[in-house]
């Protein structure tokens, strides 16, 4: 291997700047040429490259969001597509890929990678924390962290007006966000797809909680079942017309701001263990950490959410615990 693409595909997340400087980084450190690719998959089907330094990442480590820019590409979906990619790569002689994303960035890596014999390695960047074969997730800690901050000052101003303040936070298909910034800020109630609490559950616990305490924050994952925080917030209403019942949701904020340390160093310890990885022949892997080891799981399986959630009814127990 001789000359590494690297690109940042799917929802962005922090860290992933921290990430590419690692992948550049070690890729000079093992005097390899390193290639920028722009915008995800779709800078792989227009040949949106450019060969990256040491200067190019420096400086970027502390920065959220991707200095290479991200993308959904629908054409990396049909063979045709992946055909260009192909062809982009052998003309520009990069021989391997570092690509950083979620599931359907490995998806469409394993696919290219299956058809076209070709080495690619992932690094988890995602703040879902949805995938197989790593313990944490690159800008996961970043974006709970993002939550609890944003949510502390909600319960500054749901204490003073006595409100119930419904928050909405990111994962479509996981609770793991929600659950584990609703322990965090001490949520009365947490609603996540996995604990299936319906409202009336939900309604039943605001009758029979705790009467001492006015303000109540409840913490809805957007995937839930109950459809999210403002439909929550309807059914609440309805039922509790003396109640001063808010709803806020929380967005992209989740998604943008400088990395914490843990997902700096993350990071750093992937990017560079993906090019190593290269080098020692894997592919069709992405690198994770599980017990402070290096670990690599073939795509297929990081993919398959298998306990990744991490949503075990022992943490389920404990937010309940801790909700009344
Ligand atoms: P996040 O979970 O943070 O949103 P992600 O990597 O899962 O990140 P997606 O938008 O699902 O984000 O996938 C990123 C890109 O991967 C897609 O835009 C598409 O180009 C490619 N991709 C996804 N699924 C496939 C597939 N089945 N075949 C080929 N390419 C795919």
């Amino acid at each position: 291997i001789q000359n590494i693409g690297v690109l940042t595909s799917g929802g962005d997340s922090p860290g992933m700047n921290a990430a590419i400087r690692a992948v550049v980084r070690g890729s000079l450190y093992y005097k390899l040429k390193v290639t920028g690719i722009l915008r995800g998959y779709d800078g792989l089907i227009n040949a949106d490259f450019f060969p990256m330094e040491g200067k190019s990442v420096a400086n970027i480590i502390q920065r959220g969001g991707t200095i290479l820019k991200t993308a959904r590409c629908d054409e990396f979906r049909t063979p045709e597509g992946r055909a260009k990619a192909y062809k982009n790569l052998v003309e520009s002689n990069i021989d391997a890929l570092v690509v950083i994303g979620g599931d359907g960035t490995f998806t469409g890596a394993d696919i290219f990678s299956q058809e076209y014999d070709f080495p690619i390695v992932g690094l988890p960047g995602t703040i879902d924390n949805d995938l197989e074969g790593t313990d944490l997730t690159i800008g996961y800690d970043t974006a709970i962290n993002t939550v609890v901050n944003a949510v502390d000052k909600i319960r500054d101003t749901a204490e003073s007006h006595d409100r119930l303040f419904i928050v909405e936070v990111m994962g479509r298909d996981s609770g793991l966000i929600a659950l584990r910034s609703g322990i965090g800020v001490g949520a009365e109630a947490i609603l996540i797809p996995e604990a299936k609490m319906t409202t009336e559950d939900l309604v039943e616990r605001v009758e029979h909680g705790r009467k001492d305490k006015a303000s109540k924050i409840i913490v809805v994952a957007e995937g839930d079942e109950a459809g999210g925080a403002y439909n929550v917030g309807e059914v609440l209403k309805e039922k509790f017309p003396h109640h001063d019942i808010r709803v806020s949701v929380l967005g992209h904020i989740q998604r943008g701001g400088s990395p914490s340390c843990a997902d700096r160093v993350l990071a750093s310890r992937l990017g560079v263990a993906a090019v190593e990885g290269l080098l020692a022949g894997k592919s069709k892997v992405m690198v994770g950490q599980i017990n402070k080891e290096i670990v690599f799981t073939p795509f297929s399986k990081a993919i398959k959410h298998i306990d990744a959630t991490q949503v075990t009814p022992a943490w389920l127990h404990l937010a309940e615990i801790l909700s009344l």
